[in-house]
């Protein structure tokens, strides 16, 4: 297998592509990106790295946030974590507020907006927002072995101006005794969080810890990174995980900023980017890209 071959044969294969998807456009900062860049990044288990497109240009990884968001929570508090969060796929949009009343409060998984809300409330727990904002930023700068990744305040902003469904649902929680900060204070972080800017090579490589490698069980123990998993490929593409299980046949998680991490555990961390989103809200080309590689790799868990 010439894995660099297969990555530049569908870069030019994207290229080419006429439906791009649609740029996320509820957040003002993302809906001016420029929907004709892609790019796709490897890291493989023996530490080699493969990039091809645009993989040096910064987007906003948004909700890819949630999975180191999650690693930090739990090595926070452990199990007590599913007191207030399932593991069971939601069947709705990721900023759905559904399930929320009939569940009282309690959202169904971590990677819904409403369950990243209560995960980044967990870490919130006893840290000012800047500390916590610090905490993230150290594990995430240690996992990808980068101290160049940063927040995009301005898209923080953008989301602290316009991001009136979360508020609704972090009141809605409030009311329900499963929120222990004020709305603003956890949403603050939560969109600090949500506003880490990275490119495709950089998030490849923070994703590593997720593949098991036993160079990095320091910053989560296998078992967890095996559950991180396990909710990964069950409800970290939203109402389209199902979806992307069939075509895929990996653990990932998308960010409507056109983000994928995607893990062949044991084998490879992988990145996508393309901005355009289909209408689960996870990049269009992003999910055939990584169709594509799981394909002619045969890294999908099912064999
Ligand atoms: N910050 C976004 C929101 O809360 C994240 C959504 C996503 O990336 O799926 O709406």
């Amino acid at each position: 297998m010439d894995l660099e071959q297969i990555l530049h044969e569908i870069t030019q294969d994207m290229a080419t592509r006429p439906d791009r998807g649609r740029v996320a456009n509820y957040i003002p900062q993302l809906a001016c990106i420029d929907p004709d860049q892609f790019a796709i990044s490897v890291c493989l288990a023996d530490g080699t790295q493969y990039s091809c497109g645009d993989a040096d240009m910064s987007f906003s990884i948004q909700s890819v946030s949630k999975v180191f968001a999650l690693a930090l929570a739990l090595g926070r508090v452990g199990d007590h974590l599913w007191t207030r969060v399932g593991r069971e796929p939601s069947g709705q949009a990721f900023d759905s507020i559904l399930l929320l009343e009939q569940e009282k409060g309690r959202p169904r998984n971590p990677f819904i907006n409403a369950g990243a809300i209560v995960t980044t409330d967990t870490y919130l727990e006893g840290h000012s927002p800047a500390e916590a904002l610090g905490g993230l930023m150290r594990f995430v700068r240690e996992a990808a072995d980068d101290e160049d990744i940063h927040i995009d305040d301005s898209v923080a902003r953008s989301e602290i101006a316009t991001g009136h469904r979360n508020f609704a649902l972090a009141h809605y929680m409030l009311s329900h005794g499963n929120l222990r900060h004020a709305p603003d204070l956890t949403l603050g972080t939560y969109f600090h969080q949500c506003a880490i800017a990275m490119n495709t090579a950089q998030l490849a490589r923070a994703g590593r810890f997720l593949m098991n490698s036993p160079d990095l069980v320091r910053m989560l123990s296998p078992g967890r990174v095996r559950r991180i998993n396990a909710l990964m490929i069950t409800c970290g593409q939203y109402d389209g995980s199902g979806d992307f299980a069939y075509r895929v046949g990996l653990p990932g998680k998308s960010g409507v900023g056109g983000g994928i991490l995607v893990i062949a555990p044991g084998q490879a961390s992988i990145a996508v980017w393309s901005p355009g989103l289909n209408h689960y809200g996870n990049s269009h080309l992003g999910t055939l890209a990584v169709e594509t590689l799981a394909r002619d790799t045969g890294w999908s868990i099912f064999g």
